[in-house]
């Protein structure tokens, strides 16, 4: 079948973009053999470290490749007895949430009463945390109830984790939590 080169180009394009490959197949050409010589020249000399989806708790795994220190492609792991190499379409975009110009990287800060955010060091936000994590769980900590009954608590401390952090995180962030008496601890991947 003849194709126009302003239709290759538009059916190529969306090939790339790992959404049409069907509709070129279509049209009699098929590109899968090129597209997988593109992805795998792209990953040639990268190294490929197994890593974890951080968007949600099915816990696909990944193979982020890195060339020159720089993440360069980020894929479904086939060895994961989990994902067997597949991604959903957010966790096929996990690329995205590293290597965007868009992506925040300086801590932003929005005094009390103030309208307008600006940056912070990190270290200066860090202890801003901790100071007012100490002093609400101080101000607010109940040794007994009003029934009497000991609880060694705060319920004016909620935790939200992220999928982002991994087990280890996990253990030393209910073990720092528990021990400040903060019973309502929650991560994101179950919401
Ligand atoms: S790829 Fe999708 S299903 Fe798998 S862990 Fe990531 S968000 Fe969850």
């Amino acid at each position: 079948m003849a194709v126009s080169r302003r239709g290759f180009l538009k059916l190529s394009g969306a090939a790339a973009a790992g959404t049409a490959l069907g509709g070129v197949t279509s049209l009699g050409i098929n590109l899968t053999p090129a597209y997988a010589a593109a992805q795998s020249l792209r990953i040639k000399n990268a190294q490929a470290f197994p890593s974890v989806c951080p968007y949600c708790a099915v816990g696909c795994g990944t193979l982020v490749h890195v060339a020159n220190n720089q993440i360069i492609n980020i894929e479904g792991n086939p060895d994961s007895p989990i994902n067997q190499g597949n991604l959903c379409p957010k966790g096929a975009a996990i690329y995205q949430l590293h290597v965007n110009p868009n992506r925040q990287t300086q801590v932003l800060h929005r005094a009390p009463g103030s309208t307008s955010w600006e940056t912070m060091d990190l270290s200066q936000a860090m202890d801003r945390v901790a100071q007012l994590v100490k002093k609400t769980r101080d101000d607010t900590f109940v040794v007994q109830d009003s029934a009497g009954k000991k609880v060694m608590a705060t319920e004016a401390i909620f935790s939200l984790g992220g999928a982002t952090m991994d087990n280890e995180w996990n253990h030393v962030q209910q073990k720092l939590l528990r021990g400040l008496g903060v019973t309502p601890i929650e991560n994101q991947a179950r919401i």
